[in-house]
């Protein structure tokens, strides 16, 4: 009886969780869904906790309590205290845990197995033990990485393409083997353990430059995919529900993603693709670039039939949403026709452009995705582009020595006129300069762009 109410428990938490993504998807739901996201979670745990009383011993609720307070004091600590520009090494920091919690499940199952745990019992256990590994270096990795704390040329090796590969055979041949003999000694174990970390590591090493998004969104399918095969292990259905709903919302992200940057999720996987980082051809620092004051360019928007705002990561670091809101309320009033272009991977986290203007009451039918901006750019008056680089950098069609290549990117040259509202000539995330800077019709408005954007709106209530 106990064992059925639970079940009707676990799915109504599992409903919880569809909800919550569902509620993901549009930035006007986003705040609710995630509230249903955590209740499905909460309600998962509160069953998980009573689950035990069918029968079991359970003498393990003073570890447990302990275990979730600090938990959440620290999960609730981190969580007020992260700038948005830091969410993606949070992220990747929480992924990286979650994948550890997978490998301890699955070494302390492949401990106790013995002579009468199966082979598809332990092929679980085993897959459990090497995706999660993998998770846990990998997104370890990618937090130090997008933190600054360690650079691309610090862990990458000469043909790091083929190390990985070598290592990821010697990983799953190991991981079978071990699977095959039945019982594992603990050495081996620990063996194997090491070797999935130091592949998870390598795996991440040399992937750098724009390409981060995708290995952290791939990262986060191996944990719902190893929190999935946890889940089997135990028989437990939230655990594999949830699992596989974040595997599954991973991998898609992660495909979107590829598509977003031109990349196959073959060369992802073999984690060989883009180094990033070295400067490429294009402008060189000898060409100078034309600036515009701010009341000119207030003129020249107000003027406009027509005005694009590209948003960027320095839009994010100046948090200068809701000024750039209001530059578009004034114009839009005067009978300007204001939309945004949002680039997929524009700032440092997928949607983070969606989710700033959303927090400025920005209204979603003024978000442009990549294809309907491009075809939108291409003819209007004046293009803002406002701490953006990497996703109008027009090496990314030109140059094939350029990290940036083959990614699609905001064709804003194509319009009439561009402004880019940043604070000096520093490149962007992938380190390379952007030609677009020295073209004949675009204009530098330098500094902060908080700064910059209240100078316009003033400029612009003046006229
Ligand atoms: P970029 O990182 O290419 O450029 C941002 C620009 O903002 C910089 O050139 C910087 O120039 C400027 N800037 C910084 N602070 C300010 C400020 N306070 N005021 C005005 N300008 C400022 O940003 P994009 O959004 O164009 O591209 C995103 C890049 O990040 C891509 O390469 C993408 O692949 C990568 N990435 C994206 C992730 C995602 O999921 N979206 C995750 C990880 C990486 P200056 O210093 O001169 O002001």
């Amino acid at each position: 009886m106990l064992a059925s109410v639970l079940n009707v428990t676990y799915l109504v938490g599992a409903v919880a969780l569809v909800l919550g993504l569902r509620g993901m998807s549009s930035p006007d739901t986003a705040r609710r869904g995630n509230l249903w996201a955590a209740a499905g979670i909460g309600i998962a745990i509160a069953t998980s906790l009573i689950y035990p009383f069918e029968g079991a011993e359970h003498n393990n609720y003073g570890w447990i309590a302990g275990a979730l307070i600090l938990g959440s004091i620290f999960g609730w600590l981190a969580a007020m205290r992260v700038k948005m520009t830091a969410m993606p090494q949070m992220v990747s920091i929480f992924n990286g845990l979650g994948g550890a919690c997978a490998v301890l499940l699955a070494v302390i199952e492949l401990q106790q197995a013995g002579a009468a745990t199966g082979a598809a019992q332990l092929s679980v256990l085993m897959l459990t033990l090497l995706i999660g590994g993998v998770a846990f270096s990998g997104s370890i990795l990618a937090y130090l990485k997008l933190d600054g704390k360690v650079w691309d040329s610090q862990v990458t090796l000469p043909y790091h393409g083929a190390v990985n590969l070598v290592l990821l055979l010697a990983t799953v041949g190991f991981g079978v083997y071990l699977t095959t003999t039945g019982n594992i000694p603990t050495g081996l174990l620990i063996g194997l353990l090491v070797l999935t970390l130091v592949y998870g590591f390598s795996f991440v090493a040399p992937i750098g430059g724009a390409d981060m998004p995708v290995v952290i969104s791939l990262l986060n399918s191996f944990t719902g995919l190893s929190a999935a095969t946890a889940g089997i292990v135990y028989g437990n259905q939230i655990m594999l529900v949830g699992g596989i709903l974040v595997g599954a919302s991973g991998t898609i992200l992660t495909i979107l993603m590829c598509r977003a940057m031109n990349r196959s999720l073959l060369n992802v996987i073999i984690g060989n693709f883009g180094g990033g980082g070295a400067a490429s051809g294009g402008a060189d620092g000898d060409q100078v670039v034309k600036t515009v004051n701010p009341s000119d360019l207030a003129i020249q928007l107000f003027y406009a039939k027509s005005v694009v705002i590209i948003p960027g990561y320095g839009l994010a670091v100046a948090q200068a949403q809701k000024t750039c809101k209001e530059l578009d309320d004034l114009l839009s009033a005067n009978g300007v026709d204001v939309v945004y272009a949002i680039h997929p991977v524009a700032g440092r986290m997928p949607g983070h452009m969606n989710v700033l203007l959303a927090e400025a009451d920005v209204p979603y039918p003024k978000l442009l995705d990549l294809d309907a901006a491009n075809d939108t750019l291409a003819g209007a008056d004046v293009v803002l582009i406002i701490g953006a680089n990497d996703v109008v950098n027009p090496d990314a069609e030109n140059d094939p020595a350029s990290p940036l290549y083959g990614m699609p990117v905001l064709k804003a040259w194509t319009a009439k006129q561009t402004v880019v509202l940043k604070r000096s000539m520093s490149p962007g995330y992938a380190g390379v300069q952007n030609p677009l800077f020295f073209l004949e019709n675009n204009k530098m408005l330098f500094g902060d762009a908080k700064a910059s954007l209240q100078e316009l709106v003033g400029e612009v209530k003046n006229l």
